[in-house]
């Protein structure tokens, strides 16, 4: 190191290497002119870039550089907002992703929070704007309340770029409730500022945090064979291992027991789970044998809570994290085990911006961190199972429920029904078989779980008279019609609009809806058993408010509730020990997708689900009405043979060369003007296919599925080919296309979503 900053002396000041937070793919070279300074890698610097100043991180110490350089304009906190492991981490993932280093680096940092370490305020854009503005004469600040001293305030931030509260508060009497104002009408942002957690939120999603932990009960022979396994490896060295344990078989006691070990040894944990908020059970049963040594990362939490969790995971006074797909980059020290629960779970992928995947960032981290990797599923994926089958990693299973009273019983039967041989009225949701089976469950004092993948009341709305259908104005799809806000909502872009009394196109009064879901579920098993005590529990019940969600979980728990209808929410590793009864609705929809995925995402929601019947003390019972009982996700179901249906699949895939037998990327245009979106990915797919040759094959361009979200058209191109290498350089020359200005390309690497 002195030799570098021997060989700078002569430039004064050093240079670093700087990923700006910027859709580019290249870093910047700008200098350091304080002498004698050398800033670590994973710094955030503030640097001018053309006019304006962006966020950057120092990821490099270059010796010389060629051209001329610009000197940094500031240093964001007193250390590194992320350090190296992270970073490492971030390196890899921005060349797997073709993403630029400086925003993998921003999403590797607690939402809200740009700086970790930092205790910085600075102006936003629209702040430094007003006081240009000021400055000139032309006033904005019409509607906006400032008196003397917070112009003083904004034009010292103006002048010093960013400062310390401390220095703030020295210079400006009141100057934390000055702040506070000047924020909430967006002058000034708050990099770091923590008053420290707020004390009173404590759901009872993060549990109880009691000292009194959980007994552990005592493994099973399986799980003994697991936990051992994968304890055999600690402190050897990257070491993958394949959880496959049927629900409810007692993954979730593993990992605790691994984790347990890791801290007995002083090693640190990190855990992720695909919605931490509609699995609190899990967190509180973490909270319960780790007390506050677990840092529950969900999205809830009002970031200066979640950036006190990443303090407190950073100085090692906690060491475990509990996290969604971001908690993949959760400054846990001594990193030793990482788990990754319902590891098939689609959720783990990120749909914007960056598009990571939580899992095989997960896999990627144990690995540089020499960790053991635990990945959990019921319904493992497809990837997963193949790099079992190729040796990648190591299965572990768990044949048998862990609770003792289910443990003897094979998994409940599942009863298909083919809708074909039932006449049913549009009214009549349930075959006579699963009304009977309901009726039964009722009678016994015993719970039921309705699940239908859609929510509200019709999935579309036409007239009868005309055959209009009512769709979205800014979307290519149909709106939805939610009885109970009685209004037309759009499933993809949140537009509500009131239900028109007639038809908007012929004018008659003839408005009809079509299609189901849990809302007209739900208040068809209301009318079919009146005294039975129904929920419902999908998107719009709990409104993204966990405590909603917490109470009606509990309910289910204490029994409250004999039949509960729901979306794929329902089926989230809930622990219910009253629940015998499982039906699912129509799982036809799903099936037919038209993705590569979707045999294998419907074997494992019905799996999943399957999975809440008879967790008790009582036998569980599965019911299926479908159109379509040959498919293979039905047929496999049937027995519960999800390896039987995972080779099948395999060889499916494998002879249509489908991942995990090759690797796709797919670029995604959207843009307002239909054509130039449409020229653009021609030109897009054109400069693919003049480097693609042979070894990479270029689909498309076509319209996306869904051919208008939000008022933008779409078009995809999809590459397929075995060649990473390959595939990448195509990806990279396609989106080298000069885009009209308004339109949009991302890459998508391992998309997950055909739509
Ligand atoms: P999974 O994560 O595979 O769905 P869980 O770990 O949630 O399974 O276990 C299911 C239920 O069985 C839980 O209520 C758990 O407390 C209980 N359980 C787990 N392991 C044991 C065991 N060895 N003995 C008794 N009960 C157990
Ligand atoms: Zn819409």
């Amino acid at each position: 190191m002195t030799a570098a900053s021997g060989t700078s002396a002569a430039v004064s000041g050093t240079l670093l290497q700087v990923a700006v937070t910027l859709p580019v793919d290249e870093t910047f070279t700008y200098r350091d002119p304080r002498p004698g300074v050398r800033l670590p890698l994973g710094t955030e610097v503030i640097v001018p870039f053309g006019s304006r100043q962006v966020t950057g991180f120092v990821v490099g110490h270059p010796e010389a550089t060629a051209g001329s350089v610009r000197d940094i304009a500031d240093v964001v906190g007193d250390g590194p907002a992320i350090e190296e492991p992270i970073l490492d981490l971030c390196r890899w993932a921005a060349g797997y992703y073709l993403a630029p280093l400086g925003e993998v680096l921003r999403s590797a940092l607690p939402r809200g929070e740009r700086a970790v370490a930092s205790r910085r305020i600075r102006l936003t854009e629209a702040g430094r704007r007003l006081v240009d503005l000021e400055a000139e004469g032309r006033s904005h600040m019409a509607g906006i309340t400032l008196d003397a001293e917070d112009r003083a305030l904004l034009a010292r931030l103006r002048a010093a770029r960013s400062l310390s509260p401390t220095a703030l508060a020295r210079a400006t009497a009141g100057a934390t409730a000055r702040m506070a104002h000047l924020g909430k009408r967006g002058l000034v942002e708050i990099i770091d500022w923590v008053a420290g957690p707020s004390k009173s939120r404590k759901g009872a999603g993060e549990g109880k945090t009691s000292a009194a932990s959980s007994e552990p009960p005592v493994l099973n022979p399986h799980q003994q064979a697991a936990f051992e396994a994968c304890r055999a490896a600690l402190g050897k060295g990257y070491n993958g291992f394949l959880l496959h344990g049927i629900t409810g078989s007692g993954k979730t006691e593993v990992y605790l027991r691994l984790i347990a070990e890791a801290r007995a040894q002083g090693k640190g944990a990190l855990v992720l789970v695909p919605e931490i908020a509609l699995t609190p059970q899990l967190a509180a049963r973490f909270r319960a044998r780790f007390g506050d040594d677990v840092a529950v990362l969900h999205s809830a939490l009002p970031p200066a809570d979640r950036l006190a969790a990443w303090r407190r995971l950073r100085s090692g006074e906690v060491g475990i994290a509990l996290g969604a797909r971001s908690a993949v980059f959760a400054p846990v020290r001594a990193l030793a085990v990482v788990v990754v629960d319902e590891e098939h779970d689609g959720s783990f992928k990120q749909e914007d911006g960056v598009r990571y995947h939580g899992r095989d960032l997960a896999v990627m981290r144990a690995h540089q961190a020499k960790a053991v990797v635990v990945l959990g599923s019921a319904t493992p994926s497809l990837e997963s199972f193949r790099n079992v089958l190729v040796g990648r990693f190591r299965r572990l299973l768990l044949p048998t429920r862990a609770n003792p009273a289910a443990a003897a019983r094979p998994l409940p039967p599942v009863e298909i029904i083919d809708l074909r041989r039932h006449l049913m009225g549009p009214d009549q949701l349930l075959a006579p078989p699963l009304l009977e089976a309901v009726a039964q469950a009722l009678a016994a004092g015993e719970q039921t779980i309705l699940f239908l993948n859609r929510r509200g009341f019709s999935t579309l709305m036409h007239c009868q008279a005309c055959g209009a259908v009512l769709r979205c104005s800014s979307c290519d799809v149909s709106m939805t019609l939610h009885r109970g806000r009685e209004k037309l909502i759009c499933h993809y872009c949140g537009r509500a609009a009131a239900i028109p009394p007639r038809c908007p196109a012929c004018k008659q009064a003839a408005l009809q809806g079509l299609g189901t879901g849990t809302e007209r579920v739900e208040s068809v098993v209301r009318a079919l058993f009146p005294s039975a005590r129904v929920a419902r529990l999908d998107r719009d019940t709990t409104d993204g408010q966990r405590d909603r969600l917490e109470k009606l979980l509990a309910r289910v728990h204490e029994r409250e509730i004999d039949i509960l209808v729901g979306t794929q929410m329902v089926t989230k590793g809930h622990d219910f020990g009253g629940v015998t009864l499982v039906g699912v609705l129509q799982p036809d929809q799903g099936m037919h997708l038209p993705d590569f995925r979707a045999a294998e995402r419907t074997f494992q929601l019905l799996e999943q689900v399957a999975g809440r019947a008879g967790r008790g003390d009582r036998p569980g019972r599965i019911v299926v009405q479908t159109f379509c009982p040959e498919h293979p996700a039905i047929q496999f179901l049937r027995t519960h043979d999800y390896e039987g249906f995972v080779r099948d699949e395999l060889a499916r895939r494998e002879s249509a060369s489908y991942p995990p037998f090759s690797r796709m990327i797919a670029l995604r245009l959207d843009g307002r003007d239909e054509a130039s979106v449409c020229a653009a990915a021609t030109a897009a797919a054109a400069h693919a296919r003049a480097q693609a040759g042979t070894a990479v094959l270029v689909l498309g361009p076509a319209e996306a599925p869904i051919r208008r979200l939000r008022g933008r058209s779409r078009y995809q191109i999809w590459l397929r080919g075995t060649d990473r290498a390959k595939l990448l350089a195509v990806a990279r020359a396609a989106a080298g296309v000069t885009l009209p200005r308004e339109v949009r390309l991302a890459i998508d690497v391992d998309p997950q979503s055909v739509l």
